[in-house]
């Protein structure tokens, strides 16, 4: 049974009290929102609303205030060097975007060579593969093992005096499986030359981060992932490298002063922030960390790992089922069920009541070198109940019987 902490962590997701039986095992994709984040979204659109930066009045001016003490706030909860470290974007697909672009602009021509490993995101695949096709660099693809992780040597071999930047997610999206982003980092840190990015937008519920002595150039996520509200990301940029960067978008704030024929920008993190932000989205996510504050987080934590390791165990004991990689689940896992296709596994558990996720997980490459029917993924979060993994368990009893 799922112990009490749990339960009482979960009465504040608003989202259970309404839907007391939902078997929401899809947290990889989003996760609800919690009640205070929900209160500030509200308290902010009812009583505080103004924009940021701008204007000069009251309101105006409380909330550039309290914008930038979440951006402060932020970057100590990631162990940033400075406030200006963290840049905001709608997500962290905009984050990969951001980046990408704004690397290319600064460093990258014609002949360099990316090292973009087999299990991203599309958010970051489809991005380097893109511009590589039209700058003309070279997309190398670090590989994985049979465990579904980066394979480290592989990627050493890669490594040359053309290569500019390394992305590596922390956890792969597509299988759950956590990759051994510190030793990629330390291995891109012993090349002065060489950047590295790290995607954490599924490590970010489930592991404590601290850039600093992860050593990564880049890290980036999206609340919504992590019990807050959608259209954010939070982008670290290691001031090293920020230095060097110029803008990926123009519009408003981002610049200092423009005249007809040319404009002088704002400084970081400003010059990456072009237009009005996501204020409500900024102070959710500050009411989130406040809430995650005061739960015993790493009791929760310690419990959701437990709740995988009962999951894996379940799962198991179906001989048709193929787990997609052997250790270090971090949030979720992934596997198929004979050759039955996942979309109809997905459809059948959904008639049941249960809600994952299933396809390619915005991870093509991957999942088509692994299956190409598409996969079936389970994702927990800290609000999941131990009622809830035995329901998709049922669940997937009675379709063996049915299929
Ligand atoms: N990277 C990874 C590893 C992800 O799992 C996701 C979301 N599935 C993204 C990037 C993109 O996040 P978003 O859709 O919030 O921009």
């Amino acid at each position: 049974v799922t112990p009490d902490y749990v339960v009482s962590f979960r009465q504040n997701f608003p989202y259970f009290t309404k839907n007391p039986d939902s078997c929401y095992l899809d947290n990889a994709a989003t996760t609800h929102i919690c009640q205070p984040a929900l209160d500030k979204i509200n308290e902010y659109y009812s009583f505080q609303h103004a924009t940021v930066h701008r204007s000069g009045h009251i309101a105006a001016t409380e909330n550039t205030n309290q914008f930038e003490a979440v951006r402060l706030q932020v970057a100590k909860w990631l162990n940033a060097e400075e406030k200006s470290n963290i840049v905001w974007t709608k997500g962290a697909t905009e984050a990969a975007n951001l980046v990408a672009h704004c690397l290319h602009h600064a460093f990258l021509q014609a002949g360099d060579e990316v090292i973009v490993s087999m299990t991203e995101h599309h958010a970051s695949f489809v991005t380097w593969q893109q511009l590589a096709l039209k700058y003309n660099f070279r997309l190398r693809i670090a590989p994985v093992d049979q465990h579904m992780k980066i394979d480290v040597d592989e990627l050493k071999k890669l490594i040359n005096k053309n290569t500019r930047v390394v992305v590596c997610c922390h956890v792969a999206n597509a299988t759950g499986v956590k990759q051994p982003i510190e030793k990629i980092c330390q291995l891109v840190k012993a090349h002065a030359n060489i950047i590295s990015v790290v995607d954490g937008a599924q490590a970010i519920n489930h592991i404590p981060v601290d850039v600093q002595s992860l050593g990564c150039d880049f890290y980036y996520f999206s609340a919504h992932k992590m019990y807050a509200g959608t259209g954010l990301g939070v982008l670290y940029t290691c001031s090293r490298v920020q230095e060097q960067l110029t803008p990926y978008q123009y519009g408003g704030e981002m610049v200092r002063s423009v005249s007809i024929t040319r404009s002088e920008f704002n400084q970081a993190p400003f010059m990456f922030e072009a237009g009005t932000p996501n204020i409500a989205s900024v102070y959710a996510l500050s009411a989130t960390l406040n809430f995650l504050d005061k739960q015993a987080l790493t009791q929760l934590r310690t419990y959701e790992h437990e709740l995988m390791q009962y999951l894996i165990a379940q799962l198991k004991q179906f001989p048709e089922i193929k787990i997609h990689g052997s250790e270090g689940f971090c949030g979720a896992v992934s596997f198929s069920l004979k050759d039955w296709h996942a979309y109809d596994v997905g459809e059948i558990l959904a008639q049941m009541g249960v809600a994952v996720r299933t396809g390619k997980h915005c991870a093509m490459p991957l999942v088509d070198s692994i299956n190409t029917n598409g996969t079936v993924r389970v994702s927990l979060a800290a609000y999941t109940l131990v009622e809830e993994i035995d329901k998709l368990i049922n669940a997937v009893k009675q379709l063996r019987e049915f299929l």
